[in-house]
């Protein structure tokens, strides 16, 4: 499936008639538009060029449509079946009125004609818009979600009285929407999709009033501006009414989801919160599938490892398994496989835990193994649906090994990782889960093992020194010395202010792939001619795009 990113939303005549615009800009914010895929109006805010507020009022005035403030807005937003709470976010519209004859919405895009259209096609000549920000669409559907809470029947019997900790549901609600914790959680978020943050973490500290945030990048943690004093409640409260998640309970550790349109672009958040001592932590996690590495050709793997690959996903069965520790990126490693095949001759069937990227043409499954929906139970109810292609996501009993077998073996692709730290480790495993040597050898078909190294940055990067370069010479010699030390580029990290004082921006995976027969060879040593990590790490530290400590450290490598 190609990402087609159409031009959406069209700019109000009147910036480019009183030169708040000039063509260069309209140029340049395009531009963005189509490499970003961001709407229109959310780059001219981005880039500084036109505010919301002023988009809003141009918009308003160039249609002589209301402009709508949230002060405006009722706190309950009507409600009509015929419009998903999904399709009203994702096109930043909010519902102010709906009579049987007319029909009155807010929306920050009055040039989004599909989302208009639809409109149109349900209310017909009663609908009428007025124009507000994307700010007050959100923070009116954000206040209509916490009233309504507010006003459930057993929310407030919920609260368990008196220890010190308890704030009443109204209280929590009101601080949830204060500005100062509006504010906050829109810079956080901002920082977090400017620095590339995978997960974003909020942990009390001593009092529930303070807190210590911090955001992973390139899979390390950097410590962030924390909410001030006195506002650390509300930013949790909010985080879980956005979340879907019972404010008033404070005690127990709940699951949540926020889709919300961040920066101009849809994000994608899981969200779960954890009782602490000193009160609630919360972890996001930003599901991007938007910048992921999310085509084969994106990972840059090496030649021999995507030819390999290639070859194994061209099979009609058999049994790829792709493996590594938690944060290693198998599953956007598998996922990248799914998105080749994903084409309408074949049914594919994914079984997660949970789902993190979701994909349309796939037959996703979420797993629930406290429900006794485990990957075993969904794999057999799975095999009966005639897929072609099945993704579990892990393996881990012998039950689950021994049916993804059986379905590799009866005519299906199937795909699976494990949690072993090389492929050699893999075939291990499978043995150990009961699956016989024999077996194991004819029906996988390709075993990958993988890690996320991070590449070194450009802007700051230096020349490596002569100790460096003796320490990498020894690790060249004992993986097989495949590299030529006439074109080594060995590379030691600095640190600057494009890569956030780390020495590092963003991440290459580092693979080895591996066919059945030469499983056993690689757990011996280098002179097989195996390319393992290791070499490929080597391969990567003399080709400049990351450091020798770094590869040492991802491969836990202490000396030599
Ligand atoms: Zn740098």
């Amino acid at each position: 499936m190609l990402v087609d990113v159409p031009m959406r939303g069209r700019i109000p005549a009147i910036f480019l008639e009183n030169g708040t615009l000039s063509d260069h800009d309209l140029q340049k914010v395009k531009d963005a538009a189509a490499a970003t895929g961001q709407p229109v109006r959310a780059v001219l805010d981005r880039l500084g060029l036109i505010s919301q507020k002023e988009w809003a009022r141009a918009c308003a005035e160039h249609l002589n449509s209301p402009l709508v403030t949230l002060d405006d807005m009722p706190v309950r937003l009507p409600e009509d079946p015929r419009l998903s709470a999904d399709y009203l976010r994702r096109s930043a519209i909010v519902p102010l009125e709906i009579a049987p004859d007319r029909a009155f919405f807010a929306v920050a895009d009055p040039f989004d004609d599909n989302a208009i259209a639809a409109l149109e096609m349900i209310f017909g000549a009663g609908l009428s818009v007025g124009i507000a920000t994307d700010r007050d669409i959100e923070m009116a559907m954000a206040r209509d979600k916490a009233a309504a809470q507010a006003e459930a029947p057993d929310a407030s019997d919920l609260v368990a009285p008196s220890d010190g900790l308890d704030l009443d549901t109204d209280k929590l609600t009101e601080l949830a929407n204060n500005a100062p914790t509006v504010r906050y959680l829109e810079t956080l978020f901002d920082a977090a999709i400017e620095m590339r943050a995978t997960d974003i973490h909020l942990e009390p500290v001593q009092a529930a009033t303070s807190a210590r945030v911090r955001l992973r990048v390139d899979g390390e943690l950097t410590e962030v501006q924390s909410p001030d004093p006195g506002i650390y409640e509300g930013v949790v409260s909010r985080l879980k009414i956005l979340a879907g998640m019972d404010i008033s309970e404070r005690r127990l550790p709940q699951d949540g989801r926020i889709r919300q349109r961040l920066s101009g672009r849809e994000i994608d958040m899981r969200v779960a919160s954890a009782p602490m001592i000193h009160g609630e932590a919360i972890v996001l996690r930003l599901l991007d599938n938007h910048e992921g590495l999310s085509k084969l050709k994106d990972l840059h793997l090496p030649a021999h490892v995507s030819e390999r690959l290639g070859a194994a996903i061209a099979q009609p069965n058999g049994l790829i398994l792709v493996t590594g520790p938690t944060g290693s990126g198998k599953t956007t490693t598998l996922h990248a496989a799914m998105n080749a095949l994903n084409e309408t001759r074949r049914k594919i069937v994914t079984i997660e835990n949970p789902v993190e990227i979701q994909t349309p043409g796939l037959q996703q499954i979420e797993v629930n193994a406290e429900l006794g929906w485990t990957f075993a139970a969904a794999l057999r109810t799975v095999l009966r649906h005639d897929p072609d292609v099945i993704m579990v996501g892990e393996i881990r009993d012998s039950e689950t090994a021994e049916l993804a077998v059986r379905a590799a073996m009866t005519g299906h692709l199937v795909f699976s990782t494990l949690h072993t730290n090389s492929a050699h480790d893999a075939a291990t495993r499978l043995i150990d889960l009961g699956v016989p040597e024999y077996l194991m050898k004819s029906v996988v078909r390709l075993v990958a093992a993988q890690r996320l190294v991070r590449r070194v940055c450009t802007t700051c990067a230096v020349v490596a020194d002569d100790q460096t370069r003796t320490l990498f010479t020894q690790l060249d010699q004992r993986t097989g010395g495949h590299t030529d030390p006439t074109t080594w580029n060995l590379k030691t990290s600095v640190g600057c202010d494009a890569c956030n004082q780390t020495g590092f921006r963003g991440r290459l995976a580092l693979f080895e792939a591996m066919e059945p027969e030469e499983l056993a060879l690689a757990g011996k040593d280098a002179s097989t001619g195996v390319r393992t990590m290791a070499s490929e790490g080597v391969r990567m530290v003399a080709e400049g795009q990351t450091t020798l400590e770094e590869v040492m450290r991802v491969l836990g490598v202490k000396s030599f």
